[in-house]
């Protein structure tokens, strides 16, 4: 187990922390367009019995907030809305491209059992605009008044961090190539890329600032090196990292690259994408351009557009991410003790994960049930818990718990908790305990 100091230096938080206080170029960023009006088409869904609380976005953060709430406070009426039709889960997916999960494991969970299970409604329709003084959420499907809303919409990528500014491109990589990191298409996508994959060089871009899940790119790239090295494939992975060192659990993962993957996986610090041109399959950067037969481009991680098309943008001062503008320890928007953002698009230096969202949700659901008793709660850490398998044969895990420190003269997250571990010798218990950790999960977000 490496010191906390190490784990500090090599999280990622330092940097992301740091970088929020630096103004971001770009438009939208101060200036986001005003909300949309309510259309006055009301949405087809059962008059409110109690105090409501419309949840949008069924991921980790939404679903268990709406389940949570409602056992938190029984007289709330709870309706999440979510675009999608049909479930599947970001956290694992590295996990089905080398076969240790199925897509199964991954979408097999019903928004309508979860809702079922725990007395609420899911309204499937996309989010469109927000008439805050009239406390009126727009929809596809309708408008929907609330008493309470959380906004829980994930990320967003931002390809103009990687020197990729024309849509055309955009749009290629976005195909062509993709992040994985947003939706189940593009997880359907790598995979039969990796599971196609003939040989040369396999290229996962690693992004800097504080990108979702921060050890799922190297979990990803030793994945894949462990397919390569087991089919005996004549090609190998070029991490092409645009961090100084591994952002998190360094020591373990630096383990797996040169005890199980030497000469399968080349690790490049310091390699922040500057352009990707899709037609030659070459990446620039500051020093080298590397050719590629086949890749992973994960750009930088911004907010989810919907907070800036709602208008709920933080200044850059506090976010240079486009993440939304809530108060530190209680998630309301400043000014705005209605209105809530949880999930990937808090600009909080928490690890945007899983485990992060489900813990910090829990807390959310309590501010909630207080707040419409007309009462209010202490602040609680949420728990960054994340398991990276690293060998797929056998299957081997390294791992991560951690807390955060809140500091009230600064009103901001300072850093880790001197409880943080980190666990970097990995070992087949750690891979049955990912396993584990994400049944659970599902169980906590769709269960009763
Ligand atoms: C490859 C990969 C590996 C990962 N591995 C791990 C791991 O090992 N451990 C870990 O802890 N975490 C992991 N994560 C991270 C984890 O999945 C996310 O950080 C977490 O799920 C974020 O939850 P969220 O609720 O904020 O966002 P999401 O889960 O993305 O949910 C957002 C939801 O909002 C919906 N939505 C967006 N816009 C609208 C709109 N306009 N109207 C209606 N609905 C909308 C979306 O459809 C989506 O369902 C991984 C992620 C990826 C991609």
């Amino acid at each position: 187990m490496s010191d906390r100091r190490g784990f500090l230096r090599n999280s990622g938080l330092a940097a992301a922390a740091g970088a929020a206080g630096v103004m971001l170029g770009g438009s939208g960023c101060a200036t986001a367009a005003g909300p949309a009006v309510a259309t006055g088409r009301m949405a087809a869904l059962p008059k409110a019995r109690g105090p409501r609380l419309v949840v949008v976005g069924g991921g980790t953060s939404g679903l268990t907030i709406a389940k949570y709430a409602k056992k938190e406070f029984p007289q709330f009426d709870v309706v999440l809305v979510e675009k999608r039709d049909m479930y599947s889960s970001c956290f694992t997916s590295n996990l089905w491209y080398a076969g240790l999960v199925t897509l199964e494991n991954l979408a097999n969970h019903s928004f309508l059992d979860a809702a079922v299970n725990n007395k609420y409604v899911y309204f499937n329709a996309t989010v469109t605009g927000l008439d805050r003084a009239g406390k009126t959420l727009v929809t596809s499907e309708g408008d929907i008044k609330y008493d309470y809303l959380v906004i829980a919409p994930g990320i967003s990528y931002d390809y103009g961090k990687i020197g990729v500014n024309d849509i055309d491109t955009q749009t290629t990589l976005r195909q062509v190539y993709p992040g994985g990191f947003v939706s189940t298409t593009e997880h359907v996508t790598l995979h039969r890329k990796i599971r196609e994959f003939e040989g040369g060089v396999f290229v996962q871009t690693v992004p800097s600032g504080n990108y979702r899940c921060l050890p799922a790119p190297y979990e990803r790239a030793c994945l894949i090196a462990s397919l390569i090295k087991h089919n005996k494939i004549k090609g190998k992975v070029v991490i092409l990292d645009a961090n100084p060192e591994v952002t998190i659990k360094a020591e373990g993962f630096h383990a797996a690259f040169d005890q199980l993957y030497k000469g399968i996986l080349e690790y490049h610090p310091n390699a922040a994408v500057k352009g990707v041109d899709p037609a030659k399959r070459t990446i620039e950067t500051d020093f080298d351009s590397v050719q590629f037969a086949d890749a992973a481009i994960y750009p930088n991680v911004r907010g989810s557009t919907l907070i800036e098309q709602l208008g709920l943008l933080a200044p850059a001062t506090k976010s240079n991410q486009f993440e939304a503008n809530i108060d530190t320890r209680f998630y309301n928007i400043v000014g705005d003790t209605s209105v809530y953002v949880t999930g990937d698009s808090r600009p909080h230096p928490y690890s945007k994960s899983a485990n992060t969202s489900n813990t910090e949700a829990h807390y959310v659901a309590r501010v909630l049930a207080a707040r419409a008793q007309g009462k209010e709660i202490s602040w609680t850490t949420p728990e960054t818990i994340c398991y990276s398998v690293v060998n797929a044969f056998p299957m081997e895990a390294i791992s991560v718990k951690a807390h955060y420190v809140y500091d009230a003269g600064k009103d901001a997250i300072t850093g880790f908790s001197p409880d943080t571990q980190v666990f970097n010798n990995r070992d087949a218990a750690k891979g049955k305990a990912t396993l584990e950790w994400a049944k659970g999960l599902y169980r906590d977000m769709f269960n009763a």
